[in-house]
């Protein structure tokens, strides 16, 4: 029998599964030569039409702008800089197996090494298009995990994530990865199980597992008493969840009687389509990057996407986040590289630095104001006069909408309080309409501990007393200013964090939608006389 073997690494997305794992990056063995190069050559064609045919067809069947991450690796099937060079390997002697693998293995390396943020990104496309093609060559229909597998890798994109089946549970167990990633937005969305940063041991691993997603941690060749208390924290924490279900349906109330109000975060349009507005209060946070994802949107393709939320929300808030690229989230054409780049030109700093980009997501968001009830809040905002520079670009496109005669709404102007100058000095921000506290860039901020760097991950920490001063002071600023306050970072439908952050005076949180009915759950256990 083997030994146990219990690796830690970060939660990403919580949750508890158990069952095989399936390596993603894994080479597929079993592949048959073809005997001639003419034959080799033809099997590769096929096999990466066979590949492109899938990505088109997900594209089809995928919502809105997650179609658009999709692109980029139809783009490269189709592009002859791949194919190109295997073909002629395949001509010097290669079967179309190792020509194919080792064209993509030198291209991830170069994509791993390149300076851009954006390339650097794409090297995860490009592992999942390797793995498609290989396994399409050696016979095998896909590499996707089985249902209920849990799915390991370096890193993944998020094509991959999209295209598993996730219905019949599973989970992501990385040796990298961020739990900032968009894969792991994704997975918190969809409430799959996910942790991150487990390191080189993961990659020999095989065989059945054990993930605990609520604490980091991968039991693999479990023993009897690792099955045992896997199972107890596993059921209390299903009890908990089918507790905490009763209360989706309902609205958020302490146990003193005190309403909250909770929204939803969501990262793309097509995210609505899932959750009952009934059960939330509005969108507390709409992110617009997965927009900025493969190529800058037009004006029409941002209306549309904001539009649709309005709509859905049928009067009820939506407050839509200006684009926030830059940080972890790099945009083609649109970003700069830069050596620090939490540190550097990214949110509101960028937009103002293009005007002319800025200027196309402004008119989006003042025509998609006539259909619902929209508030425009700016990211990263660290000095007053960003948000008066933001505020006269949304008045300039407005008088000329207005001469256009183009419909259009007037929507209110928030802040994101993420960066410590702002929320030490709140009151420098007193045109601002709202505020919408950014707990996860305000900690890592705070704590000098970057939110994808797993080595920091406890000083990442929403609880350090600092932070909490922090987000105290700025609803006390709120109140007295008359400027309402809520939260919108992940903090707020964290069943833990959310008795300090009540304690802290705040009544409006944001939180992902596979969390609403945990977080309501935790309020509906929060007395805030006794946390107060
Ligand atoms: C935050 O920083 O808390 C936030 C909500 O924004 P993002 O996670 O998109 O940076
Ligand atoms: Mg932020």
């Amino acid at each position: 029998m083997p030994r146990p073997l219990r690796l830690a690494g970060i939660a990403a997305s919580g949750g508890y599964t158990a069952g095989p794992l399936f390596h993603a990056d894994r080479a597929v063995a079993g592949y048959v030569a073809k005997g001639s190069a003419q034959a080799e050559a033809e099997a590769l064609r096929k096999a990466v039409a066979v590949a492109a045919r899938a990505i088109d067809e997900l594209i089809a069947a995928s919502p809105g702008e997650a179609a658009a991450i999709l692109e980029f690796q139809l783009a490269m099937l189709e592009d002859d800089a791949l194919v190109g060079p295997a073909l002629e390997a395949i001509q010097a002697g290669a079967t179309a197996y190792e020509a194919w693998g080792a064209e993509l293995d030198g291209e991830i390396a170069g994509y791993e090494t390149a300076d851009d943020e954006y390339f650097k990104a794409r090297a995860a496309d490009l592992r999942d298009i390797r793995q498609h093609v290989l396994s399409t060559l050696s016979g095998q229909v896909e590499t996707v995990a089985p249902p209920g597998a849990i799915l390991c890798a370096d890193d993944i994109a998020p094509t991959l994530f999209l295209r598993t089946d996730w219905s019949k549970g599973g989970g992501i167990a990385l040796a990298r990865g961020s739990p900032a990633s968009h894969v792991a937005m994704l997975a918190r969305a969809r409430g799959v199980p996910m942790v991150v940063g487990f390191g080189e041991k993961l990659a020999g691993a095989a065989g059945f597992a054990l993930l605990d997603a609520e604490h980091g941690k991968i039991v693999l060749a479990p023993a009897e008493a690792d099955l045992r208390d896997f199972r107890a924290a596993s059921n209390a924490f299903d009890a908990a969840k089918a507790r905490a279900s009763d209360f989706l349906a309902r609205s958020a109330v302490t146990a003193d009687g005190t309403t909250i109000r909770v929204h939803v975060n969501i990262a793309e349009p097509a995210e609505v389509d899932a959750i009952d507005i009934d059960h939330c209060d509005g969108v507390g946070l709409m992110r617009t990057e997965f927009l900025f994802d493969a190529t800058l949107p037009d004006e029409e393709t941002q209306f549309r996407a904001y539009r649709k939320v309005l709509e859905w929300a049928k009067g009820k808030p939506v407050a839509i986040r200006t684009v926030d690229a830059g940080g972890d989230k790099p945009v083609a054409g649109y970003t700069v590289d830069e050596g620090n780049p939490f540190l550097g030109l990214r949110g509101i700093r960028l937009s103002l630095s293009r005007p002319e980009i800025f200027r196309v997501q402004i008119r989006a968001l003042l025509r998609a104001a006539a259909h619902g009830n929209l508030k425009v809040m700016l990211p990263m905002v660290a000095i007053a006069d960003e948000y008066r520079k933001a505020s006269e670009l949304f008045t300039e496109e407005a008088d000329l909408l207005s001469r256009a005669g183009v419909d259009h709404g007037t929507p209110p102007l928030g802040i994101m309080i993420e960066v410590p100058a702002a929320a030490i000095a709140p009151d420098e921000f007193s045109e601002a309409a709202f505020f919408s506290i950014g707990s996860n860039d305000l900690t890592q901020y705070v704590m000098a501990a970057a939110r994808d760097n797993g080595a920091v991950a406890a000083l990442n920490a929403i609880g350090n007393p600092a932070v909490q001063r922090l987000i105290a002071g700025v609803v006390a600023y709120g109140d007295i200013g008359g400027i309402p306050v809520s939260l919108c970072g992940d903090a707020g439908g964290d069943p833990a964090a959310i008795p300090a952050l009540l304690a802290a005076g705040l009544r409006d949180l944001s939180v992902a939608p596979a969390q609403l009915a945990a977080a309501k759950a935790a309020i509906a256990a929060v007395s805030l006389e006794s946390v107060s």
